[in-house]
């Protein structure tokens, strides 16, 4: 595999900016890391053609990327600040850490599908995109690295992860999709030791958030 970003990717990229801002994204710094990631080298090479449409597409161990607007939308969710340590749940291609490590973001990332986790820390390294990878379980999140300033969920989880809102700082917030076959997106802002505030962005449909990790 190569790593080549040729005129007609950055072109393509450029367009699939322009698509996300007429859909509501408006966070500058989202927009300018959906401008810069080469998202075709996150593709099976079948599919690099349609890299640069608003689409999700399948990658391996019957998992997918998510759609570039998700990404965006949860990206801008987060309001992700330079320097902040946050935690993502469902590595997969690797995309959305990406798109959070462009931001600045010191990125955390679990996995638990061995190979997406093998994969994913493969690519990124070769890419040269710095954050700490771990094959598990996310729904335990990572006790030993948190508190989290924010954390995102990329799979469908059937209710919040308790352990995640103990690994979440005073103040930050938890994005994800809440439901079982299809979920409401959802933001959680910590406001207090036991205090959590809740708030609903729509309708989405991810992959589930499965229990325990696969080889
Ligand atoms: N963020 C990814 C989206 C991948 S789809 C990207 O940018 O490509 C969701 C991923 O969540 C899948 O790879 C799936 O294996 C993973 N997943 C599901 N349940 C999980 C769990 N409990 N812990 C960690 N990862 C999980």
């Amino acid at each position: 595999m190569n790593n080549i970003d040729s005129f007609r990717h950055k072109g393509l990229r450029a367009k699939l900016v322009r698509e996300l801002q007429t859909k509501g994204i408006t966070d500058v710094n989202v927009l300018e890391a959906i401008g810069v990631i080469p998202r075709h080298l996150f593709l099976e090479s079948s599919f690099v053609k349609f890299a640069y449409q608003d689409k999700a597409f399948p990658i391996a161990a019957g998992q997918t990327i998510s759609q570039p607007y998700t990404v965006a939308f949860q990206s801008q969710l987060l309001e992700v600040k330079k320097g902040e340590r946050i935690l993502e749940v469902g590595t997969g291609s690797g995309y959305q850490a990406t798109v959070l490590i462009q931001m600045g973001a010191r990125l955390y990332s679990i996995e638990r599908q061995k190979e997406l986790y093998l994969r994913s820390t493969q690519l990124l390294r070769r890419l040269g995109f710095i954050g700490r990878f771990f094959w598990g379980d996310g729904y335990q999140g990572l006790p030993a690295h948190a508190p989290f300033d924010k954390i995102i969920i990329t799979a469908g989880a059937p209710y919040i992860p308790k352990e995640l809102l103990l690994q979440l700082r005073i103040g930050g917030y938890l994005v994800m999709p809440l439901g079982e076959e299809k979920q409401v997106m959802t933001r959680i802002k910590r406001v207090g030791q036991d205090d959590f505030e809740q708030q609903q962005y729509g309708a989405c449909a991810f992959v589930p958030m499965l229990n325990g990790v696969a080889k």
